[in-house]
Parts: structure tokens; C-alpha cells; sequence
């Protein structure tokens, strides 16, 4: 059984101050979570990493950029690498989430350089992929995320499927209050399974985690983590409020 990855994308929002106010709040109503049931992951604007990163040094929480750049160095005004976010206490990034794919034009094809050199660098790479309502409705769901996905692990051994979730975010779901019901979820999930048995060894497969992404808020968190292949949840909005996150991350097992 993996352990499920319940992740905290806080997107373009907290300065430093509100930021640490949150992550003081959440580290006390996560105090009794047990971290050999749940690995929990923050997301903060880059500005706040640092800081953050001293608050949880002595909780099980762990960072996560929300995007870098595949070279090491160089003339990249505004981006950031991979040691980077390693030198300030990242061990996850997330990589080709739909926002970044719409509004910042990444291709499939730089996201697959970025998974690259994120594993190179040593973080952990939380690949997103998803549907826009239109692919939905004209049966595309499925043809959609597994290309996305081949292309994302193009050139990658099936030995860094451990180091890699995949996180499924309908577009539609995202940000909307609409949530894919789990029966939804659970099929793209089966079907992003299938298509890395396709690919790679069964025992690489099965130490990769599939998360969902959408809307996830305390009053679907259970019956989605009910699902068999949901191992776990990305969430933006409500990982902006402490309860709600921490509600989250204590999800009840159905
Ligand atoms: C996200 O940003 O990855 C996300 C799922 O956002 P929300 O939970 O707000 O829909």
C-alpha cells in the first residue's frame, strides 16, 4: 500500500507574513498526524520557501516549488532551478500544472525536460495532467492525460517511478467548486495505471502514486481517497485556509 500524498498548492498567493501565520496554524493541527499514515507537502510562493522552511524543521511537512526551470544556471530572468529550490529545504516541485501549461504556453515537451532535471537534481517531480471541458465532453479524457504522460516520462527509467507522482487535475474542476465525482477520478486513475504497465515493470508501477486534483475540500477528501488507485490529493484553495488543510490531510479511510 502507498502512502498517500496529500499536497498544498498556495499558487501567487501569501506574502511572507501571511504565509508563516498559515504554516504556524496548520504544523499545530497537524501535530497529531501520524507521518507513517500521510506525507504532507506545502507549495508556498517561492518568496516564502525559506522562511516556511524553518517553521516545519522539526514537523514531518516537506516543500515544494511550484515550478523551476530545467538548466542549472544562467540567463533566465524570473525563473528558478532545481538546486535552487533544493538549497532552501524543497524536496518536491510540481511540474506542468494547467495553469502554467495555459497561461505560460509550457509544452509537453518542457515538461518532460523539466521532470529530467528535477529527478537529476534529486527532487521529486509531481507531474499534472488534465482535461479541458471540451476534451471531456467529446470523450477525449482518456487519449488526453496518457499522452500527456508518455511525453512527460519520455527518456525516464522505470526506476524513478518511485520518486514521481502523478497528479490528475481536471481543468474544469479546477478552482471551479466543481469536483470530478469519484467514479470519474477513479477511471482516469486506472487508466493512467494501465498505460505505465504498459511502459515499465509492475513493480516500478506500483510505487508510483496517482493523486487527484480539483476542488478537493474537507466534505469530498474521504470518499475520494475511498477510490482504490487515488493515492492521495493536490489542493489549491483549500490549502489556503489551516483547518480545511488539516481536515484534508486527516482524511478519513471509508
Ligand atoms: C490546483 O491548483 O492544483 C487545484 C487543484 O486547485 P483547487 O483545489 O483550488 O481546485
Amino acid at each position: 500500500m502507498l502512502k498517500p500524498l496529500i499536497a498544498g498548492n498556495w499558487k501567487m498567493n501569501t506574502t511572507v507574513h501571511q504565509g508563516v501565520d498559515l504554516v504556524i496554524k496548520l504544523r499545530e493541527l497537524l501535530k497529531g498526524a501520524d507521518p507513517d499514515e500521510v506525507e504532507v507537502v506545502l507549495a508556498p510562493p517561492f518568496t516564502s520557501i525559506h522562511h516556511i522552511s524553518h517553521i516545519i524543521a522539526d514537523s514531518h511537512i516537506r516543500l515544494c516549488g511550484q515550478n523551476l526551470h530545467w538548466e542549472k544556471g544562467g540567463a533566465y530572468t524570473g525563473e528558478v532551478s532545481a538546486d535552487m529550490l533544493i538549497s532552501v529545504g524543497c524536496r518536491y516541485v510540481i511540474i506542468g500544472h494547467s495553469e502554467r501549461r495555459e497561461l505560460f504556453k509550457e509544452t509537453d515537451e518542457m515538461v518532460n525536460k523539466k521532470v529530467l532535471a528535477a529527478l537529476k537534481a534529486g527532487l521529486r517531480p509531481i507531474i499534472c495532467v488534465g482535461e479541458t471541458l471540451d476534451e471531456r465532453e467529446l470523450g477525449k479524457t482518456i487519449s488526453k492525460v496518457q499522452l500527456q504522460i508518455k511525453k512527460a516520462l519520455s527518456g525516464l527509467a522505470g526506476g524513478a517511478l518511485k520518486d514521481i507522482a502523478i497528479a490528475y487535475e481536471p481543468i474544469w474542476a479546477i478552482g471551479t467548486g466543481r469536483t470530478a465525482t469519484p467514479q470519474m477520478a477513479e477511471e482516469v486513475h486506472n487508466a493512467l495505471r494501465e498505460l505505465l504497465f504498459e511502459l515499465y515493470d509492475t513493480d516500478s508501477v506500483k510505487s508510483t502514486r496517482v493523486i487527484y486534483g480539483g476542488s478537493v475540500k474537507p466534505d469530498n477528501i474521504d470518499s475520494l481517497m475511498a477510490q482504490p488507485n487515488i493515492d492521495g490529493a493536490l489542493v489549491g484553495g483549500a490549502s489556503l485556509k489551516a483547518e480545511d488543510f488539516a481536515r484534508i490531510v486527516k482524511f478519513r479511510h471509508l
